[in-house]
């Protein structure tokens, strides 16, 4: 396929913006779902991965903009281009600040598990989250109790 136009999908009805998918060297592109033809009931901006045909929706423009430079967390197919070809290889991760905050518990209870009863992970957890594991502790204890 030819490319034409450094940003082939301007002339769009609902084009706002576009990002190249170093992967795909195609691009992931942000639509207006207002203008452009898409459901809007999901969320009014959407992310298009050209060279798979996935899409994402978002209620908020800033976080779908911020999802055109991680087309793995949207993407079955970039997701798979992603994993690691082999174990040593190093697949790029979601930033912690921009996982769910559902997800961000779930990795905080499970990494403050982890540390338990090792000064040396405790001081590791304490500077890549910034907070004390002790208080996930007695969160996951609750949890295991209540099982
Ligand atoms: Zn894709």
């Amino acid at each position: 396929m030819a490319k034409t136009t450094s940003k082939p999908h301007a002339d769009e009805a609902g084009f706002v913006t576009a990002k190249n998918n170093h992967r795909t060297q195609q691009d992931n592109v942000l639509y207006d779902a207002k203008d452009s033809g898409f459901e809007e009931a999901e969320g009014r901006w959407v992310v298009f991965c050209v060279a798979h045909g996935s899409v994402a929706h978002e209620t908020n423009q800033k976080r779908a903009r911020k999802l055109l430079s991680t087309p793995e967390t949207w993407c079955g197919h970039c997701r798979t281009l992603a994993e690691p070809q082999n174990p040593v290889s190093n697949a790029p991760l979601v930033p912690f600040a921009l996982k769910p905050p559902e997800d961000q518990e779930r990795e905080l209870r499970f990494a403050a598990m982890m540390v338990k009863d090792n000064p040396e992970k405790i001081a590791l957890f304490e500077r890549v989250y910034g907070v004390k594991p002790e208080s996930y502790w007695a969160d996951a204890d609750a949890v295991l109790i209540r099982r």
